[in-house]
């Protein structure tokens, strides 16, 4: 790819709802850069950490992009279109472009909707495996290979995986795994627009609801309150929003609601849903199987709702509340708009 050296990490990067670079793609360009130097000590040269952000007209200033530089990457190679980065067959298919032209041996991606999505259709383009849903990437010492650990068998078991024959190593990493590192200032990565051939989009996306795909962002917010089978029918999760809504949180859920169409499947924490770390996780009516703690269990603080005293969940949270999630929520709504409104009459 012009001005984009070959041979190091590329990360597919994406920007949050409001157009800005998203926290996964610093988190994911300062564990390329790690990456990136033990490829370096082993093969005893630099290796670059590129990052591709596929954007519409309107999101995300070449400052902003420039930034990127601070948590590790080189060089931003930034592709605007129409569609995208809705238009996920195209996005896979201009990522499969620029890989194939740059030759990275390692290309990562976040495990969010965008990111797993967009992977997959591009590892089959290029004809190489990836590992979904990293939770720890090194460097093996002696052959240099990417190992890609994820939990398998229910989360019984951490698999190392390793892609020996095929290039690039591909994976999708858990946004939180890493965490996001104190930017180097006064670093900025090279801004580049590669040239793109013509991509056949004729099969393309009729429509995008971005209200919804926003609030099932959990990954970009500080709180998330979960509810799960405890809530019994599916109107609970009006309960849920209006805590939710109270203390500015997104919406999380259980495997089981959403199985049962309570709710949408990007709201799933857990194991086979989306892995969150926000500063406060109240989880209502959710038992605490060792598959939702895959989900959450690195949360700031775990504020849990149960009315089982012998409820897993309470032995990973900070804040116990044993009680009927319709009596406890409804007290806990009131509690904290009286000190809202409180605060307010104060200031
Ligand atoms: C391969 C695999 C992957 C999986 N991936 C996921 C995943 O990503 N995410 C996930 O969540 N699960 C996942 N599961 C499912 C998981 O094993 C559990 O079935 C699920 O987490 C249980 O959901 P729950 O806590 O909502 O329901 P339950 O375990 O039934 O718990 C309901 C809880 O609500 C409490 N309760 C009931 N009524 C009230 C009330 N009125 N007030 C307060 N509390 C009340 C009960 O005491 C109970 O603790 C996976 C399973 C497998 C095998």
């Amino acid at each position: 790819m012009k001005g984009i050296s070959s041979d190091g990490v590329l990360v597919l990067g994406e920007t949050k709802c409001s157009g800005a670079v998203s926290d996964t793609v610093y988190e994911l360009s300062a564990k390329a850069r790690a990456l990136a130097d033990s490829l370096k000590s082993s093969a005893g040269r630099r290796h670059d950490v590129n990052v591709i952000m596929m954007l519409d007209e309107k999101n995300a200033s070449e400052a902003d992009l420039g930034r990127i530089g601070q948590y590790g990457a080189d060089a931003v190679a930034v592709v605007r279109g129409d569609g995208l980065p809705f238009d996920r067959a195209k996005c896979a298919k201009i990522l499969a472009l620029l890989a194939k032209k740059a030759r990275p041996q390692i290309l990562l991606a976040s495990a969010t909707a965008f990111g797993r999505s967009v992977m997959p259709y591009a590892a089959a383009l290029l004809g190489t495996g990836l590992t979904a849903d990293c939770t720890g990437l090194e460097i093996e010492e002696d052959r240099g290979l990417l190992l890609q650990t994820r939990p398998a068998i229910g989360g019984n078991v951490m698999a190392v995986i390793k892609t020996p024959n095929h290039r690039p190593q591909m994976a999708t990493v858990r946004p939180g795994t890493f965490g996001i590192p104190e930017p180097v200032r006064g670093r900025t990565a090279k801004v580049m627009e590669p040239e793109m051939p013509y991509i056949d989009d004729s099969v393309r996306a009729s429509s995008f609801e971005p209200f919804n795909a926003c609030r099932a962002a959990l990954h970009e917010r500080d709180a998330i309150v979960s509810g799960g089978k405890g809530l019994r029918r599916a109107e609970g999760f009006e309960l849920i929003s209006r805590l939710a809504e109270t203390v500015g949180a997104g919406v999380g859920a259980s495997r089981p609601v959403v199985e049962m169409k309570w709710i949408g499947y990007p709201h799933q924490v857990g194991l086979s849903g989306q892995a969150v770390s926000p500063k406060v996780y109240i989880a209502a009516g959710i038992s605490g199987t060792v598959q939702h703690l895959a989900g959450m269990s690195s949360s700031g603080k775990i504020v849990s709702i149960n009315r089982d005293p012998e409820a897993p969940i309470f032995k990973v949270s900070d804040v116990a509340i044993c009680g009927d999630l319709y009596e406890v929520i409804p007290m806990l709504i009131e509690r904290i708009e009286k000190r809202k409104r409180g605060a307010r009459d104060d200031g």
